[in-house]
């Protein structure tokens, strides 16, 4: 669980950016930010199940943390949502992910970076592209 200083942490990023520190926001953001990845909301309703919040109430807070700029929505090719938090300070850090062709999971690789030549299209160098990277995940290798 997350302890006091961290709590009001979230609650002071909850309120800066307009949003009521609700308890099931507040444990939406928490759980975003403790995964340090993107979460579905099947995966993020799974881990929040034992705390009572029912799927629609993690659904709505997940999209009002994406409208306020504390969640970032993804959709890494398969048709799902996916959800992760925002680092406030580098809200324009977009990474590549890793997807695992054979469970789905999608994790972070925040030190791949491209190595843009000058042919690139403007959206490449302004890092306004989802730069992915496909394979087994260490669970799915054979
Ligand atoms: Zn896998
Ligand atoms: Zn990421």
């Amino acid at each position: 669980m997350a302890t006091r200083k961290e709590i009001d942490a979230l609650r002071r990023a909850l309120r800066e950016r307009g949003l009521r520190a609700t308890p099931s926001r507040l444990a939406v953001l928490g759980l975003l930010r403790r995964h340090g990845g993107p979460l579905s909301h099947a995966e993020a309703a799974d881990r929040l199940h034992d705390l009572g919040w029912d799927r629609a109430t993690i659904y709505r807070n997940l999209i009002d943390l994406s409208e306020a700029g504390l969640a970032r929505r993804s959709d890494v090719g398969d048709h799902t949502w996916r959800f992760e938090a925002v680092d406030v300070a580098h809200a324009d850090d977009r990474h590549a992910h890793f997807v695992c062709t054979g469970c789905g999971t999608v994790a972070c690789l925040p030190d791949v970076d491209l190595a843009v030549g000058k042919a690139a299209p403007r959206a490449v160098k302004q890092k306004q592209v989802e730069v992915q990277v496909r394979g087994l995940c260490d669970g799915c290798e054979p």
